[in-house]
């Protein structure tokens, strides 16, 4: 998976430094960027302890990505500076336990589930935030695709993208690899997502694996409507872990509308979205993101209820703007003035589904 580890920083750096022009794009929409100077500027600054470093900053959101004018993926060196960083020792992980003993706890034998009836092809893996936030969301979600797909399982385990985004290249290969081996062994050849974070990370890693997101499959194949829903205008926030990826994007359009929702487009959209601050855990660094960068994404929501199809993002927006999640609305569970889920409810919620009754 990363056998140019070694190189990878060097390699972007200098990449980065030929064929930046500094046309300052990517700073305009970005702090990280505004604090630190344009990708070429550090790059400049090599392998500097205090330079790698720096790039705890940036949630690696792929904006700088989107905009780029010169097609370069700033994104892609930063991530490689975490984990130089990482293999150089400089970073002190105690700043991330939260999140570390989070993805841990979530993959532990306790949490972790695998429902794989026999004949199985295709399992749902809802990842770590909705079964924790809406459990019946997933279980409702995985009833409506057994309807579909009879022999189908249910996956519950965690991805590894903490690990992954910290730059912790062991610890992610052993997670993921893990799983990888367990699904193969059952015979699975199909994986279906929920979160745009999976589905980004399995899309990039898994090997033999077909990735498709929830949404797509029941936006091909259903069409929903709620009383409540007609004419009501909300507006959609794309997950940034999802920019690249239209054609959830539009799975997720196609859903609201066969809904009854009128759409609202964000300032911000698709390929140029917003990360809602969780991005990166550069909260640990940098406190404060969380609340600004969800503040700037409510303030162009203009009094209309938020819609996302990431738990991470719904979690994070809702303290803010009234934001629901789109599995809420497929499985006819719609509160629009619901509160965020408690840390220790969470966790309950995860055990429910870890032993809930599937037949
Ligand atoms: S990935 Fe996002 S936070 Fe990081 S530099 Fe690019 S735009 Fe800024
Ligand atoms: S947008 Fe691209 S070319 Fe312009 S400063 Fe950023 S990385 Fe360099």
């Amino acid at each position: 998976m990363f056998e140019e580890k070694r190189d990878e920083v060097l390699l972007l750096t200098r990449e980065m430094l030929s064929a930046c022009t500094n046309c300052g794009e990517c700073l305009k929409p970005c702090s990280f960027l505004q604090k630190y100077g344009t990708p070429a500027a550090i790059a400049k600054r090599g392998m500097a302890e205090n330079n790698l470093l720096s790039a705890f900053g940036c949630s690696l959101c792929g904006l700088c990505d989107a905009v780029c004018p010169e097609a370069l993926s700033p994104s892609s060196m930063f991530i490689a500076m975490r984990r130089e960083a990482i293999t150089l020792r400089l970073v002190d992980l105690k700043l991330y336990s939260p999140w570390l003993n989070y993805e841990k706890t979530g993959g532990s034998f306790f949490f972790r589930r695998d429902f794989i009836p026999d004949g199985c092809k295709t399992v749902f893996f809802p990842g770590c935030s909705l079964p924790g936030s809406h459990p019946d969301a997933v279980l409702a979600l995985f009833i409506k695709l057994r309807q579909l797909e009879p022999d189908a399982g249910l996956i519950l385990d965690c991805c590894g993208k903490i690990s992954h985004d910290l730059g912790l290249v062991d610890k992610f290969q052993n997670i993921f690899s893990k799983l990888m081996r367990r699904l193969k062994t059952a015979g699975i050849k199909r994986i279906l997502t929920s979160c745009p974070g999976c589905s980004k990370i399995l899309k990039k890693y898994s090997e033999g694996f077909e990735i498709v997101s929830i949404y797509e499959l029941l936006g091909a194949t259903s069409s929903i409507s709620f009383p409540e829903a007609s004419g009501k205008v909300v507006a959609i926030h794309d997950p940034c872990t999802a920019r690249f990826d239209s054609v959830q994007q539009q799975a997720v359009r196609r859903l609201l509308a066969s809904s009854g929702f009128t759409i609202q487009e964000l300032p911000s959209s698709m390929r140029t979205t917003r990360c809602c601050g969780q991005g990166g855990m550069v909260e640990a660094t940098v406190p404060g993101t969380v609340r600004r960068e969800s503040e700037q994404i409510a303030s162009g929501v203009a009094g209309k209820t938020l819609v996302t199809s990431c738990g991470a993002c719904c979690d994070t927006l809702s303290e803010v703007t009234a934001t629901i999640h789109l599995a809420d609305i497929l499985t006819g569970k719609i509160d629009f003035e619901s509160k965020p889920v408690s840390s220790f409810r969470r966790w309950i919620n995860r055990l429910k589904l870890r032993f809930v009754r599937l037949t």
